[in-house]
């Protein structure tokens, strides 16, 4: 039988085995229709069945409430970044954003293009190896929203606890943590991810908005950048990327099959709580980048004594079958990406493999 990679990367990435089994099953032949699933009109009943039960397993696993839409974009997380200022930057208000990372950098690089912005918090001087508190986060009155990256994909960080502001939707990047735990969706106006960390394949974008935030107002917008066009069709204006939708789909099933998001963050807590013993128990042999306080549970990135070190490390991790650890190529180091389809096995034998690394060198 094929040996599953060890594979730690950053997105796309591990998607769980047995979502890639049943789509195997159902590849040619989808519900005895005599055709795959992509070949299908995405008008068929066939289709909008596999459609809204994605909706409706992300409404039943995020406990979503009637007062927020979910939708199906493209452009990925990036497309947001336009697209939120886009549509919810009004003239004379001001958008909001947390900096902890490339991201967030990113976020706010396109949010500027929009309208006016501030930046209501940075962990950049500590070389983003933090979350800010909450208390040092500053919003003037005149705020359209606050924007934050739940999880910090490049830096190892992660949002344990989020401002709660009266009046100023809290809009989050969850691409790389959306799934990974419960939490109460009622904090945020504006929730997005692009689906290939924890939820799927790239190609989908998922977006959960409340309702009062879709303006029709925006009348002047591009028909596709606009939330309405997609609230006021069920995400079916145009032809959605069908394909990766019904992967999302099994992916959801998944979860719910294996006892839902509480049952995931005991296992994510686990996976990265053995990695992160690892780096504490090891004698500054290997070094955390992240303050600890702002551990992500889904990427644990860390260096090694020097670069020289760092690269026999990765080597030997990739001649041992380990994939993805390099950190990302704007920071260097070594990131273990432990989303949710990461077996616990498979961070097991790393934190093995580290432990055997060390006391050889
Ligand atoms: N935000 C975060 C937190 C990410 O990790 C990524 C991708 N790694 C993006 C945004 C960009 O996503 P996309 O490639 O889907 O545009």
């Amino acid at each position: 039988m094929m040996k599953r990679a060890l594979n730690f990367n950053a997105g796309p990435a591990t998607l769980p085995e047995a979502v890639l089994k049943k789509a195997e099953r159902n590849w040619l032949n989808f519900n005895n229709s005599g055709m795959a699933i992509m070949e299908m009109s995405h008008r068929s009943k066939e289709y909008e069945a596999v459609h809204n039960q994605a909706i409706s397993s992300l409404r039943s696993l995020l406990a979503i409430s009637d007062d927020y839409e979910v939708l199906f974009l493209q452009g990925g997380a990036s497309l947001q970044f336009s697209m939120i200022p886009m549509n919810l930057l009004s003239e004379g208000k001001v958008a909001h954003y947390v900096l902890t990372g490339a991201w967030s950098d990113k976020a706010l690089k396109e949010a500027k293009k929009a309208g006016k912005t501030a930046i209501a918090a940075s962990t950049k001087e500590g070389g983003y190896r933090s979350i800010p508190k909450l208390d040092d986060i500053t919003l003037s009155s005149d705020a359209a929203y606050l924007h934050l990256t739940s999880n910090n994909t490049i830096y190892g960080t992660q949002w344990h606890a989020f401002p709660q502001i009266k009046n100023t939707p809290v809009i989050a990047d969850m691409s790389s943590d959306i799934l990974s735990r419960p939490l109460d969706m009622n904090q945020f106006g504006l929730i997005y991810a692009g689906a290939q960390k924890n939820l799927g394949p790239s190609g989908v974008t998922v977006v959960i908005i409340r309702k009062e935030l879709i303006s029709e107002s925006h009348t002047q917008l591009p028909t596709m950048l606009n939330y309405h066009t997609y609230s006021a069709n069920n995400s079916l204006y145009n032809t959605p990327p069908t394909l990766a939708i019904y992967l999302l789909s099994l992916v959801l099933e998944w979860v719910e099959e294996i006892g839902g998001l509480e049952a995931i963050q005991k296992e994510n807590t686990e996976k990265a709580k053995a990695i992160y013993d690892e780096i504490d128990e090891s004698g500054g042999f290997f070094i955390g980048h992240a303050e600890k306080d702002s551990r992500s549970l889904m990427n644990v990135t860390f260096n090694l004594a020097n670069d020289e070190l760092s690269a026999k490390f990765l080597n030997e991790a990739k001649a041992s079958g380990f994939v993805g650890l390099n950190g990302h190529r704007s920071v260097g180091g070594c990131r273990a990406s432990i989303y949710n389809a990461v077996p616990k096995d498979h961070v097991f034998e790393l934190v093995q493999f580290m432990r055997k690394f060390r006391v050889n060198n």
